[in-house]
């Protein structure tokens, strides 16, 4: 099966960069959300975010608008019925999922790939939804989606092989490195790296340090490119919320119980980057 045309849902922070590469090598994109103004706020990211490729002449500004003319916004899922391969990459909440899954399973052609960027919620679980369970796959970008290399590749218990081969395949058209995970809460990376940012969080709850103190630790000390609690800011922190309580949900292990302070901040609206205000200010 080839892959010509190819469906994003959400255009956040995930699903414009998504679009994006997606784009740029050489699909027609149809990238859906709930509003038009989110749309338009997708494609200016996408815009902004090639013209920044322009300026260190990494792409020409004739290859920049090629790319922007493969993508088309809209607000009504029923345009997904010419994709034949979709990543959903609206929020990270459950039930919003089944229903996407439900309606992508009655609008798209029988053939076509529904694949999910969920951070945590079982592979499984979201197959199970549809008609089409062997053909519904995690395809799990990272963020900045133009910049980081990897992708998580999620089997669930019915994914054929088929559709495995076919995502890893598309992965690699996009200049990406997926690995392979099986399908169990968090997959690979969220399992390892959600807790370690929990536990950041847990550091600022009791007092151990400030923001910047437990970035400097982790940053400087074991050289990771960003701290945790800048990172959290990057992820979203209803976000970060949100694979927790899968974790902890998927497993009945307390270590995954999300600290109290960042109930406390996705309460507040604090999310992080998007919202302005998280650890960090951004004003
Ligand atoms: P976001 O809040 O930036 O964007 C989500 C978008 O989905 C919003 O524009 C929202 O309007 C839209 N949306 C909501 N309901 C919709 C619907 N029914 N149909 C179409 N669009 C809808 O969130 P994000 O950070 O882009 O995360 C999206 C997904 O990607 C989540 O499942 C998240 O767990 C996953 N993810 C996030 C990161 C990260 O670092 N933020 C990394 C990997 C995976």
């Amino acid at each position: 099966m080839e892959v010509k045309r190819f469906g994003v849902i959400g255009s956040g922070q995930m699903g414009n960069g998504i679009a994006q590469v997606a784009a740029a090598s050489g699909l027609d994109v149809v990238m859906s959300d709930i509003k038009e103004e989110f749309c338009e706020k997708g494609m200016g990211v996408i815009s902004n975010s090639l013209g920044r490729l322009v300026k260190k002449e990494k792409i020409s500004e004739k290859e920049r608008s090629g790319i922007l003319g493969r993508i088309t916004t809209t607000t009504d899922l029923n345009d997904m019925a010419s994709v034949d391969f979709v990543v959903e990459a609206a929020v990270e909440q459950q039930d919003l999922k089944f229903k996407i899954f439900e309606d992508l399973d009655r609008i798209c052609p029988p053939d076509t790939i529904l694949s999910t960027n969920t951070s945590s919620i079982p592979i499984g679980r979201i197959a199970a939804r549809t008609g089409r369970p062997e053909k519904v796959i995690g395809m799990h970008f990272m963020n900045p989606v133009p910049l980081m290399k990897l992708v998580e590749v999620i089997k669930g218990m019915a994914t054929s092989d088929e559709t495995f081969d076919i995502t890893w395949a598309l992965c690699e058209r996009f200049g990406k490195t997926p690995a392979r995970s099986n399908d169990f809460p968090g997959f690979i990376a969220n399992r390892i790296l959600m807790p370690m940012i929990n536990e950041a969080i847990f550091c600022l709850y009791q007092s151990v340090g400030e923001p910047e103190d437990i970035d400097t630790v982790m940053k400087l000390g074991m050289n990771h490119p960003m701290g945790p609690l800048a990172l959290a800011d990057l992820i979203g922190l209803d976000t970060c919320l949100a694979i927790m309580e899968t974790l902890y949900d998927g497993f009945k292990d307390s270590k995954y119980r999300p600290c109290p302070l960042l109930r406390k901040y996705v309460e507040a609206g604090w999310l992080g980057r998007k919202t302005g205000k998280g650890f960090y200010d951004y004003a």
